[in-house]
């Protein structure tokens, strides 16, 4: 399954920030400027998406983010779990939704995919790196607790554990 490879190993925070390489889910070729998403409207120019208005006419790609959304290939796991998790989960995904909202307002290839429950807590998962990577420091930095990262640098790929 395309979503579960192997390849992650632990990584320590200070690591992160140097470790995180650009996102290499795109195009092969080169876009040409603009081009605008026809799923969620972000507008390729001058090297990054923004949310800028495309002219008329603008060419019309999928951005890696509604791409990894259909292929649901998330790029980023951010693993929620513990009692005070349990105790306090409707504010704790808020903490995680407000988040989002912010980073994407600024950065439209970061999103959440999905908030799925599983056995032992619930499992936030993003079109990228960068913002599982801020939602987990934002949960440690509201609510302490335990964080650990497993990056795999081959894909890209990284999971973050929040526990409390
Ligand atoms: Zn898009």
């Amino acid at each position: 399954m395309k979503g579960e490879r192997g390849g992650f190993r632990p990584l320590r925070r200070e690591q992160l920030f140097q470790e995180l390489v650009h996102d290499s889910y795109k195009s092969s070729r080169k876009l040409s400027e603009p081009t605008r998403c026809p799923v969620c409207g972000a507008v390729f120019r001058k090297g990054r998406w923004t949310w800028a208005s495309a002219p008329a006419g603008a060419h019309e790609e999928r951005c890696p983010a509604c791409h990894r959304i259909h292929d649901k290939f998330p790029a980023g796991y951010v693993t929620l779990k513990g009692e005070f998790f349990r105790a306090h989960r409707e504010q704790v995904l808020q903490l995680v939704k407000n988040r989002e909202a912010k980073e994407k307002a600024e950065h439209p290839l970061e999103r959440i995919m999905g908030v799925e429950d599983t056995a032992d807590g619930t499992t936030v998962t993003t079109t990228n790196t960068h913002l599982a990577r801020d939602i987990a420091e934002a949960l440690h930095h509201a609510y302490k607790g335990d964080l650990d990262y497993h990056y795999n640098k081959e894909d890209n790929l990284l999971r973050a554990s929040w526990s409390r």
